[in-house]
């Protein structure tokens, strides 16, 4: 182990935190990646003025530099997405191909924005007033605070600071505390670019009651986007309305994948794996409700079951691992006192929900199917972040979607189904910002916008073109020609 803590990123600096945390691996837990500083609110503070500094001398960078700066960022995280993705893996516990495929998926994030840096086109037009022009140009918005999650550590804040500094502003990330490491190597990567003028991109690792609070209460950011749970948000959200701070909110989810009787079984038992179990089921846009037409209920029941019984649980770094751990010992008895408060609620608990000894001491879960549910038992009404799925049966099609909406979320929704008109109208009355006919609810592409509705989400929608929205100010502007 490195015995030196990996230092916070300030001013163009590597500062010493406050205190330290150490980092370990989640699947095995002799195994202590390092040391990390974690800032007081002092330090957010410095970080936030160094912000403050450099924004406009970044956003008063050439263009062609500032597309140089984002692809050199993006290219680095491709080329080396095996070496970071193994440590990702490790801090994490997601199995290394999810790991390795984060970072590479990181780095398109920078290629993708890069791009959109020189795509940067303003309107003109005629004033109802003649011999007056008006121009509407995008500038930047200013400072942005970027506070991100545990379970993606590199791509929810690659999605964030790659549009933040490809539209002229300034970062202060503040990155979960369980993750510490995956948001250090983005760093250092960020650190080596000449062209950025220190303060632009700050790293505070610090704890969100602390350094993460004095962020958001801040009266010198000029905008919050953040991604985490609806608890925390709803803390976000107040705290910059008081300031009147732009905010940007992604968060949890209760997301439904329906099996129609028509599905092909295969199909949906993979959308099934896949949009449940993958991230040990630790995803924003996992599957944890399967709303499965009575019909096919007993086949599908039956084979995702005997699917499941094959899975590997194991430590993220062996390449045979299907299933890593879950992220710390808290989430695991959250995940156990929910599948027992189900069983008690009637639920039948047909496969999983077991402490899996493995090579190494870790936090390893087997994958739990749960059926006999109904959509009011808490387990379908909370989120529950682990590798555990929910089968609700459904009567017909109206009955499926009506289950897929009664919820508080609104993040994705899937339908297994041959026929046209059911995914026809699924995809229209879905109350979901993703729709998914014939694929997991989890795996969205980059280019495009991501987000949900009701208390998945607020605000304007990040990724692709969207996320101009968010990271720019439109500003107006009259010439008298004459
Ligand atoms: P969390 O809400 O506990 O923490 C998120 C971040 O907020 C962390 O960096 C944390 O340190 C910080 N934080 C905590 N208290 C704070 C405070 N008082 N002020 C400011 N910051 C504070 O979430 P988590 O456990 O890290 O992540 C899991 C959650 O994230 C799940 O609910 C999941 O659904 C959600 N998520 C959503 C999406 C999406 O795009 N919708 C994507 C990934 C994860």
């Amino acid at each position: 182990m490195n015995t030196r803590p990996h230092l916070n990123w300030i001013g163009g600096e590597w500062l010493a935190g406050a205190t330290t945390t150490t980092n370990i691996n989640p699947s095995n837990l002799d195994d202590i990646i390092g040391e990390y500083a974690l800032a007081d609110a002092a330090q957010m503070e410095t970080a936030i003025d160094a912000a403050r500094t450099a924004q406009r001398s970044w956003a008063a960078t050439g263009l062609e530099k500032r597309y140089q700066v984002l692809r050199a960022i993006g290219d680095e995280l491709m080329a080396r997405s095996n070496e970071l993705g193994r440590e990702l893996s490790r801090e994490e516990g997601k199995p290394l191909a999810e790991g390795v495929g984060e970072v590479y998926r990181s780095g398109q994030f920078f290629t993708y924005y890069a791009a959109e840096v020189l795509r940067q086109m303003g309107e003109t037009a005629d004033s109802v007033r003649p011999g007056i022009e008006i121009e509407i140009r995008r500038e930047p918005v200013g400072v942005v605070g970027v506070i991100s999650p545990w379970n993606f550590p590199m791509a929810t804040a690659a999605w964030k600071i790659a549009p933040a500094l490809a539209f002229g502003n300034a970062v202060v990330w503040k990155p979960a505390e369980l993750v510490p490491h995956s948001a250090w190597a983005l760093c250092e990567i960020i650190s080596r670019q000449a062209d950025l003028p220190p303060g632009t991109f700050n790293l505070v690792n610090g704890k969100g009651t602390v350094a993460g609070q004095a962020l958001i209460e801040s009266k010198h950011v000029h905008a919050i986007t953040f991604t985490g749970s609806l608890e925390v948000g709803q803390k976000v959200l107040a705290a910059t309305a008081m300031n009147m701070v732009r905010c940007q909110l992604e968060l949890g989810s209760k997301n439904a994948l329906v099996v129609m009787d028509d599905a092909d079984l295969e199909t949906a038992v993979q959308a099934a794996i896949a949009g449940s179990y993958s991230g040990s089921g630790q995803k924003c846009t996992a599957s944890s409700r399967l709303i499965v037409h009575e019909d096919i209920h007993d086949r599908f029941v039956e084979a995702l079951t005997r699917r499941l019984s094959t899975m590997n649980v194991g430590p993220s770094l062996d390449e045979t691992t299907q299933i890593g751990p879950v992220a710390s010992a808290d989430a695991r008895s959250r995940i156990e006192a929910h599948i027992a408060g189900a069983e008690q609620a009637g639920a039948t608990r047909l496969c999983g929900g077991e402490r899996v000894q493995a090579a190494s001491e870790g936090y390893f879960l087997s994958p739990a199917l749960l059926t006999d549910t109904d959509n009011h038992m808490t387990i379908n009404r909370e989120e529950v972040f682990g590798p555990v799925a929910c089968v609700i049966k459904a009567r017909d099609f109206e009955h499926a979607l009506a289950l897929t909406n009664d919820t508080d979320y609104g993040l994705t929704a899937g339908i297994i189904t041959e026929s046209l008109s059911y995914a026809h109208r699924f995809k229209r009355e879905a109350e979901a910002g993703c729709v998914m006919i014939n694929l997991a609810t989890a795996g969205t592409d980059y280019h495009v916008p991501f987000g949900g509705r009701k208390a998945s989400s607020f605000g304007t929608r990040e990724q692709g073109q969207y996320a101009r929205e968010f990271y720019t100010e439109v500003k107006t502007t009259y010439v008298n020609a004459r």
